[in-house]
């Protein structure tokens, strides 16, 4: 079973002619609203391949809160742990030109809320998971105390995030960790030496985590552990929007780890998933189901 620890946001998207200049407005299309943010995506994708998925997060007491709740039942994901209030749920303001560049603003608003003493009062949610994944739309505080509240047979899959450095102890515990080439760089920081993803592959491994997958789009990805390193290959699809593809990745990798499979069976598999999320628009309507990926 798989557990989620992360953010839930609500997405205000405006499609623009052109974004707005200091103290400029402009006119733009008809709001569109979306549920969203990187735990309440990894969390849907997951279910909606099958695995056995609870969500520890927390949204407001608001229409935004509502709509994510909905969309992880609608999905069959647990929300017992998802906590409500303390602050507006989280809102991601996105603007969309004409050429698909967006411009987006984000509230972490009830994300930032999520504490480590509601991580250490969902202790039972982490008995019952083989597989718990995080990302860092949350604080790092209750990162850090996910970590610590691992079961001694679980593992933990961190995907980071936006990325920031991490503390030695909760790269320790990844395994794996999951970043594409912008995280790379950044958690590698001046360790960054080379442009070969396989050397970011080994200098990531260097800091500690267990296991690391690089992320490399339309190339697919590279799976690492004890300093061996492989390529997984991508799918060839027509990509249409990419929103959302690495949180459906990290998903559909960390069901299949928890299934059982090795880190290259479970990488080769998130390609899949990851390929399809790609042909599709949006971030959690674009996900995948079992089936779909055999089709493909
Ligand atoms: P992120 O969305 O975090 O930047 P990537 O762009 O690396 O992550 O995408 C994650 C995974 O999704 C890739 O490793 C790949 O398996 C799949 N993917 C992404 N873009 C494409 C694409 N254009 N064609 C096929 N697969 C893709």
């Amino acid at each position: 079973d798989l557990l989620v620890v992360g953010s839930a946001n609500a997405d205000l998207v405006i499609g623009v002619e052109r974004r707005p200049g200091a103290g400029e407005t402009v006119l733009g299309s008809d709001l569109a609203v979306h549920p969203g943010g990187k735990g309440a995506n990894q969390a849907v994708a997951a279910a909606r391949l099958g695995a056995r998925t609870a969500l520890l997060a927390r949204v407001g007491d608001d229409g935004h809160g509502r709509l994510l709740l909905d969309s992880q039942r609608a999905a069959g994901v647990d929300t017992v742990g998802v906590l409500v209030g303390g602050a507006p749920t989280g809102v991601a303001l996105i603007t969309v030109d004409p050429s698909g560049d967006n411009s987006i603003v984000v509230s972490p608003g009830a994300n930032g809320r999520l504490t480590p003493g509601d991580v250490r009062a969902a202790v039972s949610l982490f008995h019952a998971s083989r597989v718990v994944s995080t990302q860092l739309e949350i604080p790092l505080e209750t990162v850090v105390e996910v970590v610590r509240s691992l079961s001694p047979d679980s593992r933990f899959v961190l995907n980071p995030s936006p990325p920031r450095p991490l503390p030695t102890e909760v790269l320790a515990a990844c395994d794996p960790l999951i970043v594409n080439e912008h995280e790379a760089k950044v958690i590698l920081g001046d360790a960054c030496v080379s442009d070969a993803p396989e050397d970011w592959a080994r200098l990531l491994l260097a800091k500690g985590p267990r296991s690391v997958v690089v992320t490399l789009g339309a190339e697919g990805s590279l799976v690492a552990s004890s300093a061996e390193v492989s390529r997984v290959a991508s799918v060839k699809v027509d990509a249409v929007d990419t929103t959302g593809a690495g949180d459906a990745f990290t998903a559909a990798l960390a069901f299949r780890l928890g299934a059982g499979a090795g880190l290259a069976e479970a990488a080769a598999y998130a390609s899949r998933v990851g390929a399809v999320a790609v042909t599709r628009k949006g971030a959690q309507d674009s996900f995948p189901t079992a089936e779909e990926v055999e089709a493909l």
